[in-house]
């Protein structure tokens, strides 16, 4: 049997991913039907536009190809003056006219790149086109009771919402470059706001073309597109078998056919679905009820300056300005979200430290991440709000409670909703600092073990550590450690000035 490593220092793998992702605007991309259909009842979001009847003429939807413009700058694409729509046509149940209205020749963006990988090692994978495009309808497939007759149900509110398609250039070596650009794609969609780029509602969707070739070759082998990837992982997966299912066939000398294959999440495998149509069994032609567009150079500017701060330059900012780690910082910019609900916090502190940024990350990227993680909750949606967390840590930094403490805290804010301060006056947990308080918790500690005094006279240092956890012990843990051990240090100090 030939080994994974062998068949990959021969074979090297070509891979491009094809996006979609859904628009967020109020109606459809050539027609007013509201988009916003997915708890609605079938076929209630829908007009003659969507529905395809003859005799309709679609509009196009100027807030769709905004997103679309927004999009392309973020991947450093250039943005054409002129734009057209064009006919897509195939014959599927799902699709109301009998043909999409796409884009084929000259979509609206062309080119750019999107970097991955880290400081150290820098990838830019190029950007090929993003263009805009309806979606289709959806089949529901469904059985008769009794007589397993199969049929299909058409649901035609998804029908027209607005589509963007972004096709990278096949400049993926492995399946983890893949699952990284498509996480890094994902995430500058959430921060530009054009796509909610939910996968498990479909809003994000990804297939990909994958084919080895012998190291340093440059033909590329014969293309397999893989669809019905429906997570990160998945598509991680289903690439990585496609490159060693089409690696062991080179090395029996058999054929790659071209062709789509589907993921079957059940089995870990790739399924042949049918041989892949050429582009132009699909008989585009532009699209007669739509002109042309031109796109205004004075309007993109003006997108540009809506652009927000984008993940990378926020990891960037993150990391040299805050003295995060890498690796905090893109845990927190990794979502917006989270990266808002990072600011936020560090808006509400009210005298922070070089140190506060760190603090703040650690708490939220640790103990709140992992609340959060249990649940699959919403960081905006929670009980611990921005501005409870700038209290603890604020509470931490003033040394009123200690970490294990603030642990508790954050669990019982979590719980309860309380305030942080409301809940170490409720539990007593404040932590003791006054020397006077804790000097009667030392000399107890002394009285009660004179063996550790005897040895720290003998020369253990670690007797001095041993009575700071006893003074820690006698006040439940409240006591200041580092007021602890100044306190035992001193009154240690008598013991082996005596001794003298
Ligand atoms: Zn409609």
């Amino acid at each position: 049997m030939i080994s994974y490593n062998y068949r990959m220092s021969k074979y090297e793998a070509v891979i491009g991913l094809e996006v979609h992702a859904q628009l967020i605007t109020q109606s459809k991309m050539y027609c007013s039907c509201d988009t916003n259909y997915q708890q609605a009842e079938p076929n209630t979001h829908v007009c003659p536009v969507c529905l395809g009847l003859p005799g309709t003429l679609p509009v196009v939807n100027k807030e769709a190809v905004r997103a679309v413009i927004m999009t392309g700058l973020a991947l450093n694409s250039e943005i054409a003056k002129t734009t057209k729509f064009d006919r897509k046509n195939y014959p599927y149940p799902d699709l109301m006219k009998g043909y999409q209205i796409s884009q084929f020749d000259e979509p609206i963006c062309l080119g750019g790149y999107l970097e991955i990988g880290n400081e150290k090692i820098p990838r830019k994978i190029r950007v090929h086109r993003v263009h805009l495009e309806e979606d289709v309808a959806k089949l529901h497939h469904e059985t008769s009771i009794g007589t397993q007759n199969t049929y299909s149900l058409v649901d035609v509110n998804r029908a027209g919402v607005p589509l963007m398609e972004m096709v990278s250039e096949p400049d993926m070596r492995s399946a983890e470059e893949a699952r990284d650009y498509l996480t890094e794609l994902h995430s500058i969609l959430q921060y530009l706001g054009v796509s909610t780029a939910q996968m498990e509602d479909g809003a994000f969707r990804c297939d990909a073309n994958v084919s080895i070739r012998e190291k340093g070759s440059k033909e590329l082998g014969p293309k397999v597109e893989v669809k019905n990837m429906n997570s990160f992982r998945a598509v991680q997966k289903a690439i990585s078998f496609e490159i060693e299912r089409q690696s062991a066939l080179a090395d029996t000398g058999e054929r790659v056919i071209q062709e789509t294959r589907g993921w079957d999440e059940s089995k870990n495998i790739t399924v042949s679905q049918r041989s892949k149509e050429k582009a132009n069994d699909y008989r585009y032609f532009p699209e007669p009820d739509l002109p042309p567009l031109e796109i205004n150079l004075e309007w993109v500017t003006r997108i540009k300056a809506t652009l927000p701060e984008l993940p990378r330059q926020k990891i960037s900012r993150y990391s040299k300005e805050m003295g995060l780690s890498t690796y905090d910082a893109s845990l927190l910019a990794s979502n917006s979200k989270t990266a808002d609900y990072f600011e936020k916090s560090l808006g509400f502190s009210k005298n922070p430290t070089p140190q506060t940024p760190k603090s703040i990350a650690n708490w939220i990227n640790t103990e709140l991440a992992q609340y959060l993680n249990q649940g699959n909750v919403d960081i905006l949606n929670q009980p611990v709000t921005p501005e409870i967390m700038s209290e603890l840590v604020e509470l931490i930094e003033q040394k009123i409670i200690g970490s294990a403490q603030a642990k508790q805290v954050l669990a019982e804010v979590y719980k309860t909703g309380k305030s942080a301060s409301e809940i170490i006056d409720s539990l007593g947990l404040k932590q003791v600092s006054d020397t006077g308080e804790l000097q009667v918790a030392v000399l107890q500690a002394i009285s009660e073990n004179p063996k550790a005094v005897e040895d720290f006279r003998s020369g253990k240092d670690s007797a001095q550590k041993f009575l700071v956890g006893q003074v820690m012990r006698l006040t439940q843990g409240k006591a200041n450690p580092s007021v602890t051990a100044t306190l035992v240090a001193e009154e240690l100090s008598r013991y082996s000035n005596s001794k003298e």
